[in-house]
């Protein structure tokens, strides 16, 4: 028998279909991929929305854990646009009153999923996003140095949909093809008091219970992965 094909073929129905990465840009599954994530359907798995808002991340930085954050603007509006304005620089900081709030910011994130779960790449995982600001985990601080940072369309407080977990999840999974993703976290967590993003709508027994939450730390286990 033929040893299986290594990339586009061969690969069962029920497994992942094979991430592809260059450079830092998740290209997509495949085009094997039948499944994740949900995106894939529209036949583009993931679009490149390329943010000016990043810089380089410090010498032998492990991207070991996964910043998950909310954001929608205006704040509970969905698919205006404007999130992915925001993060590229172009958002009409008059177009709405609480736009005034973000006048001048500078931010990014490399992940954002829409309501629908179409994923979105801003930021390549090798260059460091300014997604967590001040930050602390685990005695580590400056969290954006050598984490993923990735913003769920949603409101701190509202719930997020299914399709949003299944994309998390299958993103996940494509970032432990090539960093040793261990740990998933919620901004709230690195930034407590300061920030609460995502927020109690947030499942993150859900999230733990989904393939790419079962192998990494989340908050929604007892004790750390040190805890045994
Ligand atoms: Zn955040």
């Amino acid at each position: 028998m033929a040893p299986p094909a290594a990339h586009s073929n061969g690969q069962s129905p029920n497994d992942p279909a094979r991430p592809q990465w260059q450079d830092g840009w998740l290209l997509g599954w495949g085009q094997a991929a039948a499944t994740p994530p949900p995106a894939a359907s529209a036949g583009v798995p993931v679009r490149h929305l390329p943010s000016p808002n990043h810089g380089p991340r410090p010498d032998g930085a492990v991207l070991d854990l996964l910043v998950v954050h909310s954001i929608s603007l205006p704040p509970g509006e969905y698919g205006t646009g404007q999130v992915e304005r925001l993060f590229t620089n172009t958002l009409d900081w008059d177009a709405h009153p609480y736009f005034q709030t973000l006048r001048g910011l500078e931010v990014s994130a490399h992940f954002f999923i829409d309501r629908h779960g179409r994923l979105t790449q801003c930021v390549p995982i090798d260059r460091r996003a300014w997604h967590a600001g001040r930050s602390c985990w685990r005695g580590r601080d400056n969290c954006n140095d050598w984490s993923v940072g990735v913003e769920l369309e949603g409101l701190e407080g509202d719930r997020f949909e299914p399709a949003q977990y299944q994309t998390l999840s299958a993103l996940v999974l494509a970032l432990q093809a090539v960093c040793p993703l261990r740990e998933v976290v919620g901004h709230e967590h690195i930034a407590p008091g300061r920030k609460q993003d995502p927020g109690p709508g947030f499942d993150w027994c859900a999230f733990a219970r989904s393939p790419g939450g079962q192998g990494v730390w989340s908050p929604a286990a007892d004790g750390g992965p040190e805890a045994g």
